[in-house]
């Protein structure tokens, strides 16, 4: 397979770039997208290269995410710096399934990647884009997982990390990763909207390459999410996708991915996404819903701290992968996303706070009737369930009643008397 021409394209005005130079924005200001040029690819061609990497044991091609390289990013292995990403399971989603109302119900546990969230799959191919530039130095703003993954992935590129957080509350396992793997770690006065604005200016002012999801590169490794569910079912395409929204370059990866796909002729059915945002923090829904402009949320608040966004920076990308697949964009509050994970918790698989949107989203979308409780229906779980443990202990020990949460699925510990008539009182 010859490498598969491309260039970067603005997604509002469609002016183009090539790739010689480090470019975030158009001139005009919209954000970029890589395109490809397909008239010479074999769509068929190539999944049967990527069958043929299937379950492939060492090296590049072990990866989840370079599996697909074509179209990923099709540079020298040289510069590729991986931590075999990917490979994440598909679960049936068990009482999970069950509590959303759902008979055919898929779990893709994006926990399951090696810092413990999606982020890898992006930071693989960002950092490596980062090495092809000879950057020294990465940064990013981040509500947790984008810092632990950069910083990972930097050590490994034998790159700087500088991370910009917000102020407040930042999950701490996801803390704890960054300032473990060395990341130079800033906490802004802010929120992470602020966090977002300072990092852009600060990489424009000293060269130093910037790996948010504004950076055309994650979104590209990010797609093999959808790739690999899509591997996983032998190319039985689901009839819903449903992902959780914050920054929104996700649900834009999986869009473009899918999209990419079937102008390959590689699927031949279009899926619809459900992109699920929390109430507090919605800006994409609210204006989906009430068929607004886009307006930022001034002060995004909600317990899902990873998607804890007022101004996301891809919402042009999400609309625009959203009105390709006939999509969705639904929101649900702290109460249904913490009883959501609770089920997913119990079901044994386990999600934090923010993936769990997914279940929590289709319930309700099940409910209002939206999506068949026969469909065939894959739910992103975004990240792993020991990144947000105070979530979990405040949940079941009923104790987050300040942020209007009840722990109406609560498993409290109970603490008893040493002796044998205690226990048989206590499990009874
Ligand atoms: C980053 C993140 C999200 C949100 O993804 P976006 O691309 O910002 O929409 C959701 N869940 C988890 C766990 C995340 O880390
Ligand atoms: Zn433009």
């Amino acid at each position: 397979m010859n490498v598969i021409p491309s260039h970067l394209e603005c997604v509002r005005c469609g002016k183009q770039y090539d790739l010689s130079k480090v470019r975030y924005n158009c001139d005009c200001g919209g954000i970029l997208d890589l395109v490809r040029d397909f008239s010479k690819v074999d769509g068929q061609e190539l999944k049967a290269l990527w069958e043929s990497r299937w379950g492939t044991k060492r090296g590049l091609y072990s990866s989840g995410v370079w599996r697909y390289k074509e179209l990923i990013l099709d540079i020298d292995e040289k510069y590729i710096v991986s931590r075999q990403e990917g490979n994440t399971r598909l679960y049936p989603a068990g009482k999970a399934g069950e509590y959303a109302g759902l008979k055919n119900f898929f779990l893709k546990h994006e926990g399951e990647n090696p810092t413990g969230s999606f982020k890898d799959r992006g930071m693989t191919c960002g950092v490596s884009a980062a090495k092809y530039y000879g950057a020294q130095q990465v940064a990013c703003a981040s509500t947790g997982n984008t810092s632990a993954s950069m910083a990972s992935y930097a050590d490994i590129g034998g790159m700087r990390s500088i991370i910009f957080i917000p102020e407040g509350k930042i999950a701490y396992g996801k803390l704890s990763q960054a300032l473990a793997f060395g990341g130079r770690t800033l906490q802004i006065k802010g929120n992470f909207d602020d966090a977002m604005e300072l990092v852009q200016n600060v990489c424009h002012e000293l060269n130093i390459y910037l790996l948010n999801s504004i950076n055309p590169f994650r979104i590209e490794g990010q797609k093999a999410i959808g790739f690999e569910v899509l591997q996983q079912l032998d190319w039985e395409v689901p009839d819903w996708f449903i992902i959780p929204g914050g920054n929104l370059g996700n649900n834009s990866a999986l869009t473009k991915g899918l999209e990419e796909l079937y102008k390959l002729g590689i699927i031949n059915k279009i899926p619809r996404v459900a992109v699920i945002q929390a109430a507090g923090a919605a800006p994409l829904a609210k204006m989906w819903k009430n068929h607004t402009p886009y307006e930022r949320v001034m002060n995004p608040e909600t317990i899902a701290t990873a998607i804890k966004i007022g101004n996301p920076i891809s919402w042009e990308k999400s609309l625009r992968g959203l009105k390709w697949c006939n999509g969705v964009v639904e929101d649900v509050t702290e109460q249904e996303i913490m009883d959501a994970k609770a089920w997913v918790d119990a079901a044994g698989i386990g999600a934090e706070p923010a993936s769990c949107c997914s279940v929590a989203g289709a319930k309700k979308l099940v409910d209002a009737g939206v999506i068949d409780p026969e469909a065939k229906v894959v739910g992103i779980l975004t990240g792993n369930m020991l990144k947000d443990p105070d979530a979990i202990i405040g949940y079941h020990k009923d104790e987050l009643g300040a942020l209007g949460i009840r722990g109406t699925y609560a498993n409290a510990p109970v603490v008893i008397e040493p002796t044998l008539e205690a226990v048989k009182a206590a499990i009874k």
